[in-house]
């Protein structure tokens, strides 16, 4: 099944950072930069963990429960690091935000970076495992009427 592509139109279009180039991965390397179907005047970078607060580097994180990013806004999940810090509060935050830049400008699509916990819309961590699930920014962006398309 083919995934479904932004409209041709002139409306600006959220794209996580990291599929730009830009080293605000956990870890703090850079992605080669992703190809996105949109010009580039369209283009608008987010990167919800440093908007949420976050520092790069930062520790990895994950989901503490199956449920994913439904399940942190409905407190049946939180997203926790291997050492136990929670991080639930920043991840919301920094969705929250994401979600008013998408306001903002009028966005209705979303681009974002397949498995983080923030951006993951089919696949993202529980512990070191692997399932589907979405994350955090997306369940909230989806929920508003952004479609959100994954990239690897
Ligand atoms: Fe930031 Fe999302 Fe990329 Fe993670 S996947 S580094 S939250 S833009």
């Amino acid at each position: 099944m083919s995934r479904p592509t932004a409209k041709p139109d002139t409306d600006p279009v959220l794209v996580s950072a990291c599929l730009l180039g830009t080293p605000c991965r956990y870890n703090g390397e850079a992605l080669d930069p992703r190809e996105i179907p949109v010009s580039a005047e369209r283009i608008i970078p987010v990167c919800p963990e440093e908007l949420g607060g976050l520092i790069t580097p930062r520790e990895a994180s994950f989901f503490d429960a199956e449920t994913t990013g439904a399940g942190v806004w409905k407190n049946t999940a939180r997203v926790i690091t291997a050492h136990g810090q929670d991080r639930t509060d920043a991840f919301r935050l920094g969705a929250e935000k994401t979600l008013a830049i998408a306001r903002a400008t009028g966005a209705q699509t979303a681009y974002l970076k397949e498995r983080s916990p923030s951006c993951g819309s089919c696949v993202v961590y529980h512990g070191e495992t692997r399932i589907p699930g979405k994350g955090v920014t997306t369940v909230l962006l989806e929920r508003n009427g952004i479609q959100v398309i994954g990239v690897d």
